[in-house]
């Protein structure tokens, strides 16, 4: 073994001269294949700005270069390190003239390609557009233009977006712009229909490694064969057990392809998981065993079999994530054997769930225990614009001199003060050395302002101050709600937030979360809670007070810059991370496998045969409980609920069949373990029973 690699991975390593591809199992240190023989094609003489090295995520990318920085020092900054889309914008901007495109063609974000949509199929319902954006993305990953669309459209709908299709195409033209897909669809064009261009990036790349290989969808894999050509020198790593973006178009035919299409292709297997304790590994591969095998693999770990992994359930969501805080509480003060004394950090800890709204909860027991954190793969609740917004004006009772703050609050909504007072108020404070606020009442306002525009200033400070008086004497829960009910009415918030949008179903959307804002604040006012050990408490806060909590926590989060924070994430950004102690929440049936169908019989609760489509999605659904298992260092802990929010009501839920699944350990279950998982899931379903009964 050198350098930290075993044999295997040496061999993967060493061989630069033709296809490689490397099949294993989470944890056994494909991606450090990756970085390491960047260092070693340079070793042997290839040119680092020759190398390029795909993978899946921006943040992956940054990563990498870290690592290689650590292993080749200067000459990382020259590899190509970046996501096959990212490679794309660079074949475009080099060689897109070829097609008609300018150098600097712009490209579109997905909300720039929902309203284009909307113009093009004349509606202004955004959520029509986002599935036309869904359904021709998933043509242009298939490779389809809108007249081959159209040509094989099953139905009306159908043929309807792919007319659509055609118009949206023509406008991408008219404005030089391409959209996300078009960064791996017009490349392939490119080096498929051109020999010259084709050429030129065989030449200009000598080695191409792809991580995540497992995820490349069709197009992607086109765009790789070009340009690795007939010399074929490339390496991509991949597990097919972590395949889990099959509905966005990914392929797992392209690992099948491979052999085919490169007959001389190396296959190399790594067994040896780096990562995780026994326990943890066992867990995941009880989750993955019943998943056809594409190609067979086996997992061990040399860390020892470490803590079992638990199994908790908790009343609701609230109850769940105060549950997720204690436990990140007692590893951090050791409490807990499994803290180890290392890995104690908030940076250590990581909360995972199925769907990005599922962070809310999470996100306000984080909060409320003052420990940072950062949401990602999606938007922080505390990030819409909305609670932004109502934040704005916390922050500016708190500290009247928060001029981001107050022109924030001054606009949201706005209340007839324009940009040019605005612009004038900022002048005159820069001049003086003033906050803004501080200048709505100074004497000398410049003359220019007129004395409406004066008046509003006045009044608006007056607000302020009034507001923040009130909220410094508001006590309890009651009182912060009637509050904070009069204020948004006072302001005319929720009109603000139906005049500023189209779609009535976001301003709805939007609105209930400021509701559902003002009724965790007011609930941390006052009255009976649960404290982070479970107990009952009775607490009484003014709405000040939590109010600074709140923005407390906003800056703690923006000064750690987001280093040593604890992770929310959704399963799906976490594919190829780890950390110390992992927290997988909500794994309810329902969610975790996501609800397949709408019938029980046809879902695969049942015994009965399930349908192709459904077992397809099942066994992407154990993809990902998989991945979110092996992310787990030290400790695992799978939590889940027995009853949760629907809409406006509680209702019983049951645990995920992977939990149960979890703990059959196949090589020790004597009995069928069909049968014991039928026990089983009769117990956690009387069990739900119970609880619902006893809560309603
Ligand atoms: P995933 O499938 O989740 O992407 P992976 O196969 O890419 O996992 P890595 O992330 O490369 O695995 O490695 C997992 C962990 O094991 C990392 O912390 C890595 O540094 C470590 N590791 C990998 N190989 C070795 C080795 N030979 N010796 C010591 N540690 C190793
Ligand atoms: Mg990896």
């Amino acid at each position: 073994m050198s350098a930290g690699l075993n044999l295997a991975q040496l061999d993967a390593v060493n061989y630069v001269s033709g296809p490689c591809l490397v099949l294993a199992g989470a944890g056994s240190g494909k991606t450090r294949v990756i970085t390491h023989k960047i260092q070693r094609l340079i070793q042997v003489g290839v040119e680092p700005k020759k190398i390029a090295a795909i993978t899946f995520t921006n943040k992956a990318a940054t990563e990498m270069r870290e690592r290689a920085k650590g292993l080749i020092g200067k000459a990382a900054k020259d590899v190509v390190i970046c996501t096959f889309h990212a490679l794309g914008v660079r074949i475009m901007r080099e060689d897109g003239h070829v097609l008609g495109l300018k150098p600097q063609f712009s490209i579109l974000d997905a909300d720039d390609v929902v309203s284009i949509l909307k113009d093009c199929g004349g509606t202004t319902d955004s959520a029509t557009a986002r599935q036309w954006q869904w359904t021709i993305s998933l043509w242009k990953n298939m490779g389809l233009n809108a007249a081959q669309a159209a040509a094989q459209a099953p139905d009306d709908n159908a043929r309807v977006i792919a007319r659509i299709m055609a118009l949206y195409e023509e406008r991408l033209t008219a404005y030089q712009s391409v959209d996300f897909d078009d960064l791996i669809g017009l490349p392939l064009k490119l080096l498929a229909e051109h020999e010259e261009v084709r050429a030129k990036w065989q030449k200009t790349l000598a080695h191409v490694l792809v991580d995540e290989y497992q995820d490349t969808n069709a197009t992607q894999y086109e765009v790789l064969k070009h340009i690795v050509g007939e010399r074929a020198c490339f390496t991509a790593v991949g597990d097919d057990d972590q395949s889990i973006y099959g509905w966005r178009g990914a392929t797992l035919d392209n690992l099948k392809r491979l052999p085919v299409d490169f007959p001389n292709l190396k296959v190399i297997k790594l067994e040896q998981n780096y990562r995780s304790t026994s326990a943890i590994l066992r867990a995941a591969n009880n989750v993955i065993q019943p998943n056809p095998k594409l190609f067979p693999k086996t997992l061990f770990s040399e860390l020892g079999e470490g803590e079992p992994v638990r199994v908790v359930d908790a009343d609701n969501e609230e109850h769940e994530a105060e549950r997720a805080v204690a436990r990140i509480q007692s590893i951090r003060a050791g409490t807990s054997s499994e803290g180890m004394g290392q890995y104690r950090e908030f940076k250590d800890f990581a909360i995972l769930y199925r769907a990005n709204h599922m962070a809310r909860p999470f996100e306000q027991a984080l909060r409320r225990a003052q420990i940072p954190y950062k949401v990602s793969g999606g938007q922080s609740f505390f990030d819409k614009a909305e609670i932004k917004d109502l934040c704005a004006w916390f922050r500016l009772w708190i500290n009247n001199d928060d001029d981001p703050a107050f022109l924030r609050s001054v606009t949201s909504p706005k209340r007839g003060i324009g940009h040019q007072t605005l612009a004038q108020l900022g002048t005159f404070a820069t001049q003086y050395k003033l906050s803004l606020f501080e200048s709505l009442f100074a004497s000398s306002l410049p003359s220019a302002v007129s004395s409406r525009a004066i008046g509003s200033l006045h009044e608006f400070g007056r607000f302020v101050n009034d507001l923040e008086y009130r909220a410094r004497h508001t006590l309890g829960k009651e009182a912060a709600m009637a509050f904070l009910t009069e204020w948004l009415k006072d302001i005319g918030y929720e009109k603000h937030l139906y005049d500023g949008e189209d779609n009535e179903k976001v301003a709805a959307a939007r609105w209930t979360n400021v509701l559902e804002f003002c009724d965790w604040m007011a609930g941390r006012c006052g009255g009976e809670i649960d404290d982070a050990s479970g107990a009952q408490a009775t607490v009484s806060k003014s709405l000040l007070e939590v109010a600074q909590t709140i923005s407390l926590i906003s800056t703690l989060n923006e000064r750690e810059q987001e280093q040593n924070v604890v992770t929310l994430s959704t399963l799906h950004a976490s594919k190829g991370l780890e950390w110390p102690h992992v927290m997988l929440v909500g794994v309810n049936e329902g969610l975790l496998p996501f609800k397949l169908g709408d019938d029980d019989e046809h879902s695969g609760r049942s015994d009965g045969p399930m349908s192709e489509g459904i077992l397809q999605r099942l066994q992407e659904e154990r993809r990902l409980m998989y991945v979110g298992i092996t992310r787990a260092q030290r400790s695992l802990a799978v939590s889940w609920t027995r009853r949760r929010k629907k809409g406006r009501e509680m209702v019983a839920a049951l645990p995920s069949r992977f939990i149960t699944e979890m703990a059959l350990d196949k090589s020790t279950a004597k009995e069928d373990p069909r049968e014991k998982l039928k026990a089983l899931r009769a117990e956690f379903a009387k069990r739900a029973a119970e609880a619902a009964e006893v809560k309603s």
